[in-house]
């Protein structure tokens, strides 16, 4: 049976942090702890893969699910549970695709910067494949078509059998499908334009910052909201 909460999925680099090593808080991740003490389910839903976000000790015990390669794959922390939504046709094109000298490969894809955009499109059109390019601040990543952070988030609920309302906050175009799932959609105040559009509310702030002022406008907005949702 479904259980019903509330649920606050946050991008990693440039929203929670301000991307690259930065780590979150500490005082960010109290208020974050505090918010999963109240009975919030909280989603990290990020571009990264897991064996990165396993080195990441400032991100341990924080989440109920990570979203992992932009919704390629989803895993559950407390239970260990992984689920990747590519098959063998996928794995073997990203085995062949990873030998371009200026790729990153991750777990289940691969990322690069934009300026060889036109490269691998090319290579991907000769293996006669589909894939969706997306562009995070710069880095492509590719996803099988249909998988998105939208997606991700749908199957991390799935898997922790929980439905509600649904914030989300992100700065990037990756984030957009992420936001557009969302009950609640809020962007950090320096993210891109297109994720700011479709955003309920813009925080004043950049980054952790504006995480938190997002969640102190949720935790403000409660009662109210709760009371008509649910
Ligand atoms: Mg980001």
């Amino acid at each position: 049976m479904l259980r019903s909460s509330k649920i606050l999925a946050v991008d990693l680099d440039g929203t929670l942090t301000r991307g690259g090593e930065d780590e979150v808080k500490p005082w960010i991740r109290k208020a974050l702890t505090s918010l999963r003490e109240m009975g919030w389910k909280l989603i990290l839903a990020t571009g990264r893969d897991r064996r990165y976000i396993m080195r990441r000790w400032d991100l341990k015990n924080l989440f109920d699910a990570w979203v992992l390669e932009a919704g390629l794959a989803v895993y559950i922390p407390e239970t260990g549970e992984y689920r990747c939504f590519a098959d063998e046709t996928w794995r073997s094109m990203i085995k062949k695709l990873a030998r371009l000298p200026f790729i990153e490969e991750k777990e289940n894809t691969i990322s690069f910067n934009e300026k060889h955009l036109k490269t691998v499109r090319r290579e991907v059109e000769i293996m006669g494949l589909k894939v969706v390019f997306k562009n995070n601040r710069g880095v492509i990543i590719i996803l099988p078509p249909g998988v998105d952070k939208g997606f991700g988030l749908k199957e991390a609920l799935k898997l922790l059998d929980v439905q509600g309302f649904v914030a989300a906050i992100g700065d990037s175009e990756i984030d957009q499908e992420l936001l557009e799932v969302a009950d609640f959609r809020a962007a950090v105040a320096d993210g891109d334009p297109e994720v700011k559009r479709i955003a309920d509310y813009v925080a004043k702030k950049k980054d952790g910052e504006g995480v938190m002022e997002v969640i102190d406008l949720l935790l403000s907005l409660e009662l109210p909201l709760f009371f008509r949702l649910f």
